[in-house]
């Protein structure tokens, strides 16, 4: 059998007005939670704040769990723990993002760090989504609307799909189609007319840049993979985080790994750069040194964590040096 998954039921609404009569299992982090506990009204009977994406340490959740209904407030953290949960305990889930970070809000998979690479297991889609664009406009502006990063990426992404078409590395599995090249790139397109006033925080912007999201994650359901959309960018994003530390928000990784990726790739960078500093992607949060190193030890990287091909599988000396002359 193949399962293609949905994207969840989204609803816009104010926390506020959220009824809830199960009781609740709360899965939230400090910051989120304490931005918006003031227009939340649950019955919770257990609830946690995640601090890291490992399987052990949501396996460690499972102990002492209690509720009906799991509700994940705040950003990629708290979601994909609790869509781990929702599939261990098989109860329903509610998402409330607290800024549109990511795009783990409408997927089925979470992901996990492990042996310093990000993996990902088949857990749930939540079955609700609730977008309250007051939070999501009270949000930190440099997370506020970082999922942006999740579909500019396609511009890289779908560049290495294509060139591994052209080098015949892709498995059957993900192999390239056109029309769902064409389609990524005119979500992509729509992620770049939506980039200021998303960047804003206005409803419209915000809504197109959750529109996009949505698109890019349903089509990935249905083709069953994620190639149009994660490519190099993300390898890199995935690698330096080891040097980094786990603190960083996405953005401020993937981001800086598309415009490199970009312009090694030969693309036009500046429409990218403008839509990432219109969403206040914060660019610059990685050292020089950090950023080299990545670089240098990328193709390697790669190979090690069977990554599906592309540009930074085959990155080389020159190419880097020429992205930084002294
Ligand atoms: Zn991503």
């Amino acid at each position: 059998m193949t399962k293609i998954w949905p994207i969840p039921s989204i609803e816009e609404r104010p926390f506020s007005s959220i009824k809830e009569t199960r009781r609740v299992a709360l899965v939230t982090t400090t910051a989120a939670w304490e931005a918006v506990k003031d227009r939340l009204d649950l019955p919770t009977v257990w609830g946690t704040e995640v601090i890291e994406a490992t399987v052990n340490s949501w396996k460690g959740l499972l102990e002492g769990f209690e509720g009906e209904v799991i509700y994940a407030v705040g950003g990629g953290l708290a979601v994909d723990a609790a869509k781990y949960l929702a599939a261990e305990k098989n109860l329903p889930l509610v998402s409330l993002p607290t800024a549109l970070s990511v795009d783990a809000f409408l997927t089925w998979a979470s992901g996990y760090r492990e042996d310093g690479c990000v993996r990902y297991i088949e857990t749930q889609c939540p079955d609700r989504l609730i977008v309250d664009y007051d939070v999501l406009r009270a949000a930190p502006e440099s997370i506020r609307s970082a999922g942006i990063c999740d579909t500019l990426s396609i511009a890289t992404g779908r560049w290495d799909w294509k060139d591994a078409d052209a080098k015949g590395m892709n498995s059957p599995a993900t192999k390239y189609i056109p029309y769902i090249d064409q389609m990524a790139e005119s979500i992509l397109q729509g992620s770049y007319d939506c980039a200021p006033s998303a960047g804003k925080g206005e409803r419209e912007g915000l809504k197109q840049l959750l529109d996009c999201l949505a698109l890019e994650v349903q089509m990935c359901n249905l083709i069953g993979h994620s190639r149009p959309e994660e490519g190099s960018e993300h390898y890199f994003a995935y690698s330096v985080e080891n040097t980094m530390g786990k603190g960083l928000p996405h953005g401020d990784l993937v981001g800086p790994g598309i415009l490199v990726m970009a312009e090694l790739q030969g693309q036009d960078t500046a429409p990218l750069r403008k839509a990432l500093e219109d969403c206040r992607i914060p660019l610059e949060s990685i050292p020089r040194e950090a950023f080299l190193q990545t670089l240098k030890t990328l193709p390697e990287y790669c190979s090690k964590h069977q990554l599906p091909h592309g540009i930074a599988h085959d990155l080389t000396e020159h190419q880097i040096d020429g992205l930084f002359p002294d």
